[in-house]
């Protein structure tokens, strides 16, 4: 087995059974000859033009930031693209990377339905047969999102493996790739796993980080101050980090999903706490127990919600390329509810962790100090699960105050 590649510094590599190890040495050798291909290139920008949207404005809301007094907070407008979300600009990379394969047959895991969501869309648009997996747990709190995957077109199969989630259904898609190799692709959501996946889906997302750097030098006339994104698997923050890596003119900031509190234990930040281990195939930063077993995870928001992180971030983290801090679930609501009101945009749960970062330190940032949120998706998905828990601690308050 070989454990080389794909390794960041002593993160990521490809710790998988011999079976699975040949299946994604070829997916990575492909990726490698499509990824410097004229007409590949030539057909990905064209969609991500006309079908996703792209490039994605990035606007200075200048409402929040006059009421805050200090550094300039710009928005880098993921929320706009088609299905609402970055995800997009990483599912229709690998199928077109399937098509080219000549694969027909794409799967994928999902856990709140997102990606899901996602792989179903580009699965429709490239007229391939579509399976996604999850958890029956996870079904249940998303059945509308159930609902959409089955309109594009996609078969969702319940998974009633394991704990019934995200681990179960990423474990079963593994097993139908070993299985279905010759037909089909594994459409991976987050820049995690095995080699190549955490270099394809940065690959795929760097976009992000390549209109930044056009759109920041048009507006600004300069390199950005700061880079803020949140992180789960850490996709749309390495897509929005990659070409200013290195740069000492900018400062990279990933956003973990703080949970209840980070001391509570009830968080889904490895980077801020937990122990290099092996999650998934790949070594990373992973929550773990007192007896070394992965902990499980907990985010008000599905998306951030993960016990591991992709491999890249552990070692801009050990590396001090870039900066890890968290935002309690708390945090997150309160600038969720900032950005709707006074900008008029329903952010993403998952986005609102790193506005809320954002927003705590531009205060004490001089007013030419430019800062750009990576605004991963809009958060019309999140209305039913916020007002829920607006009603729970409004009836909690009335308990306490009788
Ligand atoms: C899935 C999702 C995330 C988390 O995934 P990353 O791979 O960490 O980017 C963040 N924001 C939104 C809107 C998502 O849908």
């Amino acid at each position: 087995m070989d454990n080389q590649k794909g390794l960041f510094g002593e993160f990521g590599g490809s710790f998988v059974p011999d079976a699975l190890a040949e299946v994604l040495e070829n997916i990575a050798e492909e990726f490698e000859k499509a990824k410097n291909d004229e007409e590949f290139n030539k057909e990905l920008n064209y969609y991500l033009k006309y079908y996703v949207g792209r490039p994605s404005p990035l606007y200075l809301a200048s409402n929040i930031t006059r009421k805050l007094g200090g550094a300039k907070i710009y928005l880098k407008r993921e929320d706009l693209n088609h299905t609402g979300a970055h995800k997009i600009n990483n599912t229709l990379g690998q199928a077109l990377l399937a098509k080219r394969m000549g694969l027909k047959r794409v799967i994928a895991e999902t856990g709140a339905g997102q990606h899901g969501v996602a792989t179903a869309t580009a699965a429709a648009l490239f007229g391939m047969d579509c399976v996604i997996y999850m958890g029956s747990k996870d079904a249940k709190k998303q059945p509308l999102n159930v609902y959409r995957m089955e309109l594009l077109g996609a078969k969702v199969i319940l998974v009633e493996s394991g704990e019934k989630d995200l681990k179960a259904a990423v474990d079963v898609a593994l097993g139908d790739l070993v299985q279905n190799y010759k037909n089909t692709f594994y459409i991976l959501g987050s820049a995690v796993g095995p080699y190549p996946y955490p270099s394809m889906v940065k690959h795929f997302q760097r976009v992000i980080s390549k209109e930044i750097v056009e759109q920041a030098m048009e507006i600004e006339g300069k390199t950005p101050d700061y880079i803020i994104a949140c992180v789960g698997g850490g996709s749309n923050a390495i897509g929005a980090f990659a070409d200013f890596i290195g740069n000492p003119d900018a400062k990279l900031i990933g956003v973990e999903p703080g949970g209840i509190g980070i001391k509570t234990g009830l968080h889904a930040a490895p980077l801020t706490e937990g122990k290099i281990s092996l999650i998934h195939g790949y070594k990373t930063y992973v929550m773990l127990d007192d007896a070394g077993e992965i902990k499980i995870s907990h985010s008000i928001a599905s998306g951030l919600n993960y016990p591991g992180v992709g491999p890249e971030h552990s070692y801009l983290k050990d590396a001090k390329l870039a900066e890890y801090v968290s935002i309690t679930d708390f945090e997150a609501l309160h600038a969720f509810k900032k950005l709707s009101k006074h900008e008029g945009i329903i952010p993403a749960i998952e986005s609102a962790h790193a506005l809320a970062y954002a927003m705590k330190i531009a205060p004490t940032l001089s007013k030419d100090t430019m800062i750009v949120v990576n605004l991963s998706g809009r958060g019309d998905k999140d209305t039913d699960t916020i007002l829920a828990s607006e009603k729970e601690s409004v009836r909690l308050q009335e308990i306490i105050n009788n």
